[in-house]
């Protein structure tokens, strides 16, 4: 069995009273996708941005490729890293959002080459070169010099990908990549997810894409009111779920 990548374990995390987050448990293999579905306000989001640092937990703790996200073990106790380890830590962790967020006054190809460039201190000729490498991979070759406001949102979220990829990242974070998206334009940014999962890259897609799911996924992860209610591979979840709350959610969305 391959190594674990990203390890969540027991992780709970309020804003004042409400408790978003109440005991989540989540292994994701290196090379697999897991696809995480569940309701609107279900903690998605939270947990996916617990996992690079953007919100800080209450309890338990997150690693990514062994290390511990936003602290270091020393003597048996727990230190918080200071902010540029922390900065250090999540640009090894690749975040692709819902709106895309590129830089609007950078060409696509200084989107892409601003990470490597800024903070793993590449030298940029050989970043630009990466870059137009991942642009060809998209399908965007043609589109280096281009700004963000001059695409489509679905070739916007294209590039969003390609720059997530630029730092080599070890895990990919999706945050309903396509829920943007003008229906037409949903197919050609999942099928760059799908080339990217056939490569072996590690990935977390939250997504209402129960197709996609299907297809693509190694592990489907059922949340709801903050906890895993039910994962597995994507025939038993999907096909054959065991909570009744999976089977809710399902009949709603299919
Ligand atoms: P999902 O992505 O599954 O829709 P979220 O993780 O975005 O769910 O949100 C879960 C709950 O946490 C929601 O009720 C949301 O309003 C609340 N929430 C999320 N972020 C914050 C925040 N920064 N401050 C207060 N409440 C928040
Ligand atoms: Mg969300």
């Amino acid at each position: 069995m391959s190594q674990v990548m990203v390890d969540v374990h027991g992780v709970h995390k309020s804003f004042g009273p409400l408790e978003v987050l109440r005991g989540v448990d989540l292994k994701v293999r290196t090379g697999e996708v897991t696809v995480i579905l569940g309701p609107s306000g279900s903690g998605k989001s939270t947990l996916l941005r617990t996992i690079n640092h953007l919100e800080k937990v209450d309890r338990g703790w997150i690693g990514v490729d062994g290390e511990l996200i936003g602290y270091r073990r020393s003597g048996g106790k727990l230190y918080e890293l200071k902010e540029k380890d922390v900065l250090a830590q999540r640009t090894r962790i690749g975040f692709v959002f819902q709106n895309f967020h590129l830089f609007p006054h950078l060409t696509v190809l200084d989107n892409l080459v601003e990470a490597p460039v800024s903070a793993l201190r590449r030298p940029r000729k050989e970043a630009e070169a990466a870059a137009r490498l991942l642009l060809a991979r998209v399908g965007l070759a043609d589109k280096a010099g281009a700004y963000p406001r001059q695409l489509s949102g679905g070739q916007q979220q294209r590039v969003a990908i390609a720059r997530a990829l630029a730092v080599e990242p070890k895990v990919l974070l999706f945050d309903e990549p396509t829920s943007a998206l003008d229906p037409e334009l949903v197919g050609e940014v999942l099928d760059v997810i799908k080339d990217l999962a056939r490569t072996g890259t590690t990935m977390i897609v939250v997504t209402h894409e129960i197709g996609f799911a299907r297809e693509v996924a190694d592990t489907v992860v059922f949340m709801d009111g903050g906890v895993v209610v039910e994962q597995g591979p994507p025939a038993a979840v999907l096909d054959a779920p065991r909570q009744e709350r999976t089977r809710a959610f399902l009949s709603k969305v299919l």
